[in-house]
């Protein structure tokens, strides 16, 4: 039997069972999977400089005839040493090659290569290190570079390819009608697999890209309508539009702006279909999501439904059950908080009375979408900072209901065809202002050199009755990070805090522990929270305002929007302070960004600037299929195109299933790996 695309890999030449695990570590397990192994950039030997103009220290191409070839010297430990004399024809250099006898053997003398490493010495003299390389003659300069695994090389690779792309033209195959291909400019598919590995040209690299980049968006594109409108088929729990919300909202202690006020209108009018809501719920921080959620709550409940609201942390769990509480309780709606650290038994009572329907509102972290959770009548399911949950938690919790109407809350205010992208499957709210009377946060960057002064501007507003936070980065959340984030608290209780009431919070203190160290905070008994990235999202204490960062340069601008969205949640003016000491081009243009606006929207879009869209892709918080090749190559304009054309489709054929868009039907199908469609 031939070898197909989808044998086994082993079945390629010179791919046995070694090499096969190898492949297979890297997902592939087959020559299709293999044409699909994209490369995460190329080599292009054509940007060869001279000798004299190598840059040293760097990786640098250049074009080399090798003169003299010297006897391979062994050193302790095993190690071999390789060295080659080589010349441009102007300047002589020295080719360095470690632990590699295979490779410097494959070297000719009196032969000329591109080679491609690292140029180390002085004007004098000098040589590359463990290059890679070419040989003159080769037709095309530009190389692949892989995602490789331990053992596995280029060339390996490169071979293997050469056959799989041989099969896939035995096979043809084309996902995309002729005439959306025309329409949008693309090349044919096997033109692009075989281009994105073999470029005839740098123009053809790119063009193959494009191609599987827009193959790629536009496959999420369907995928996620079709979720979305499997979704409208379901049938939800249609509440009674004669229950007035504004008994509640107009109880406030404050008066919904008008955007909080439309987006309850959504909700209710969507609480009211019998299709189920699915809605995402956007807002910068301190926009006032909770108290629209609190309002969704409130008219389920007088309907005699019950509703979750899951939140990311048990911090963030504590406060909300706390807020929704002291909002909905005056009206006769009984909140509870189920989360994973409470006693057993205490745990066990709160499930019992969920069940009998004792409780209207449960607020918890993922504790409440386990299996043994039962509830009375759920009808309403809540998450928030939804870009903390993937998509498999959103559906567990879908599961306890018949077909639960859901809302996800999110401050992640990103661009809305990203939005559209990411959250595909939601119609959108969004609140775009803040509350009345919040005063912009002031912003500054600083210098180490200037801690001191600006603790000294902490220590006055301390004096004037506010609270502070100073947030240490703490990445990887180590022992030895602990450790650095501890001494740091211990020394500003001496030095620079001393005298004023401080507490440390982190994230691996005991749930009880951090409770109690926040409503401490909250009471005003701690004036200074000295805590790591555990209050990013959604911790709500009006009287601090001022914040102090940190090592800033070591967050992303919207992680540094988030943090400072803890603060300016009151009437007072407040300010955030960020200590940087690096002055790297990037760092300086996060602070100046930082400084001068506190639109969200517009952060997110530096942010999107300065990452690139792969980014959000690639971050895996959005719990959506992994995309290989847009997550490199995608822009916005790509996206943008995608979308239309996945509109255009299922306008003219909603399910795919007209024989032409079969192909591409069975791919949506493999990359979110389960039936969405029906
Ligand atoms: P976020 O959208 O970041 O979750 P919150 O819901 O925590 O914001 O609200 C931030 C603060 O603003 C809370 O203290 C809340 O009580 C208050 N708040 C919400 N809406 C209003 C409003 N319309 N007017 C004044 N304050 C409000
Ligand atoms: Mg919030």
């Amino acid at each position: 039997m031939p070898t197909t695309l989808h044998s086994d890999i082993e079945y390629l030449k010179g791919v046995g069972r070694a090499r096969g695990e190898m492949y297979r570590r890297l997902g592939i397990e087959s020559p299709y999977d293999l044409i699909y192994h994209i490369p995460r950039s190329y080599l292009d030997y054509r940007t060869h400089v001279p000798i004299a103009q190598a840059e040293l220290g760097q990786y640098n191409v250049l074009k080399l005839t090798v003169t003299h070839k010297l006897p391979p010297q062994r050193i302790r430990g095993g190690l071999v040493i390789c060295k080659a004399g080589a010349t441009d024809g102007i300047d002589d250099i020295l080719i360095v090659v470690y632990n590699n006898v295979y490779a410097f053997q494959a070297l000719k003398e009196n032969s000329t290569y591109y080679m491609y490493g690292k140029v180390m010495g002085n004007f004098l003299r000098k040589e590359i290190s463990s290059p890679t390389y070419i040989k003159e003659e080769e037709s095309v300069l530009i190389q692949p570079i892989y995602p490789l695994t331990q053992g596995l090389s280029v060339n390996m690779v490169r071979t293997n390819m050469r056959q799989a792309l041989s099969i896939m033209h035995s096979e043809p195959f084309e996902t995309l009608p002729p005439q959306i291909l025309q329409k949008y400019g693309l090349c044919p598919l096997m033109t692009a697999l075989e281009d994105i590995h073999f470029p005839r040209s740098e123009e053809s690299a790119e063009e193959a890209r494009r191609r599987l980049a827009f193959d790629e968006l536009l496959k999420l594109q369907l995928g996620m309508s079709m979720m979305k409108r499997r979704s409208r088929k379901e049938t939800a729990y249609s509440m009674d539009s004669s229950v007035d919300v504004s008994e509640f909202t107009g109880g406030l202690p404050f008066e919904l702006t008008d955007d909080q006020q439309k987006a309850v209108g959504e909700i209710v009018a969507d609480l009211c279909r019998a299709v189920p809501m699915n809605r995402l719920l956007q807002g910068d921080v301190g926009s006032g999501k909770t108290a629209v959620a609190a309002a969704a709550c409130y008219f389920a409940a007088k309907n005699g439904i019950q509703s979750a609201l899951m939140a990311p942390t048990e911090i963030l769990a504590a406060q909300h059950h706390r807020t929704l509480a002291d909002f909905l309780e005056p009206f006769g709606v009984r909140v509870c908080l189920l989360t994973g650290s409470m006693t057993a038994k205490k745990k066990a009572a709160t499930r019992e009375k969920i069940a009998e329907g004792q409780f209207d509102v449960i607020v918890g972290t993922h504790a409440i979408i386990q299996k043994d959770v039962e509830y009375r009548s759920l009808g309403l399911v809540i998450t928030d900072e939804q870009h903390r949950f993937g998509v498999a938690q959103r559906a567990a919790l879908a599961e306890k209901g018949e077909s639960p109407h859901k809302l996800v809350m999110s401050a992640t205010p990103i661009p809305r065809t990203l939005a559209l992208m990411i959250y595909g499957d939601l119609d959108i709210s969004a609140i775009t202002q803040l509350p009345k009377g919040r005063r912009p946060i002031k912003t500054y960057a600083v210098t180490g050199k200037l801690r001191h002064r600006a603790f000294g501007f902490v220590r006055d507003r301390l004096a004037e009755g506010r609270q502070a936070y100073v947030v240490c980065p703490m990445i990887e959340e180590t022992e030895s990070e602990l450790h650095a984030v501890r001494t740091y608290a211990e020394n500003a209780a001496k030095e620079d805090l001393k005298g004023c009431t401080t507490a440390l919070l982190h994230g691996k203190m005991r749930a009880a522990e951090k409770d109690k160290v926040m409503k401490r905070f909250r009471d005003g008994e701690i004036q200074v929270l000295i805590c790591t990235t555990v209050v990013e999202v959604g911790v709500d204490v009006p009287n601090a305002a001022v914040m102090v960062i940190e090592n800033a340069e070591r967050f992303g601008l919207s992680q540094l929007h988030q943090l400072r969205g803890r603060v300016g949640r009151g009437e007072y003016e407040s300010s955030c302070i960020l200590i940087t000491d690096n002055t790297s081009e990037e760092c300086v243009r996060r602070m100046k960004i930082m400084s001068s606006t506190t639109d969200g929207f517009k952060i997110s879009e530096e942010d999107l600037k300065m990452r690139g869209p792969g980014d959000f892709f690639g971050s895996a918080q959005h719990g959506l299929p992994p995309l290989k090749i847009a997550d490199i190559a995608c822009n916005m304009e790509l996206m943008n195109r995608a979308q239309t054309c996945a509109r255009e489709l299922l306008e003219e054929d909603p399910e795919l299933s007209k024989p032409e868009h079969t192909p591409l039907k069975m791919d949506v199908l493999r990359l979110f790996n389960k039936d969405i469609i029906g």
